[in-house]
């Protein structure tokens, strides 16, 4: 029963994520234009970490070039829509910031997966009370790497 209830929340809070588009980027003052609302779907439809060529795939017939998609992510970012994430990987993942959560990522296939638990905002205040230098701490990206289960049996 929780689970079900956990799962029409979750769709209930895709669709009202998916129609919110437009409003999101009036928000934060952006125009709103074709190419951030495609790219912005395409993101929200797949909820994982993907890069520019990943994009640019499914946005295929879309006439929307690389350049356009990199300066979306660049632009979508320094507003908090987009999130970087490192995944050791040559090119530069994002996914939408919608929910706070970090990856686990295998350094052999790029597999990730994502958790939610996260204690880094003790380690920050702990960091903070030593810290000379440092006011407030009021970000913070965290990624762990290591070997998923199918790579360590090879
Ligand atoms: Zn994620
Ligand atoms: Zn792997
Ligand atoms: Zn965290």
């Amino acid at each position: 029963m929780p689970y079900i209830i956990a799962n029409r929340l979750h769709l209930v809070y895709y669709y009202t994520m998916k129609k919110d588009y437009s409003l999101m980027l009036k928000k934060v003052g952006l125009k709103i234009t074709p190419a951030r609302q495609h790219i912005l779907e395409a993101f929200s439809a797949d909820c994982k970490p993907v890069n520019a060529e990943y994009i640019h795939e499914r946005l295929k017939g879309k006439d929307i070039n690389l350049v356009t998609i990199y300066r979306t992510f660049t632009s979508l970012e320094k507003v908090g829509i987009l999130k970087r994430v490192d995944l050791r990987k040559g090119s530069v993942y994002y996914e939408l910031a919608d929910h706070h959560h970090h990856h686990v990522v295998c350094t052999e296939c790029g597999k990730t997966e994502s958790f939610e638990v996260c204690d880094v905002d003790k380690i920050s205040q702990g960091v903070l009370r030593k810290s000379p230098l440092f006011e407030t701490i009021d970000q913070h990206s965290l990624e762990l790497y290591g070997m998923c289960k199918s790579c360590s049996k090879v």
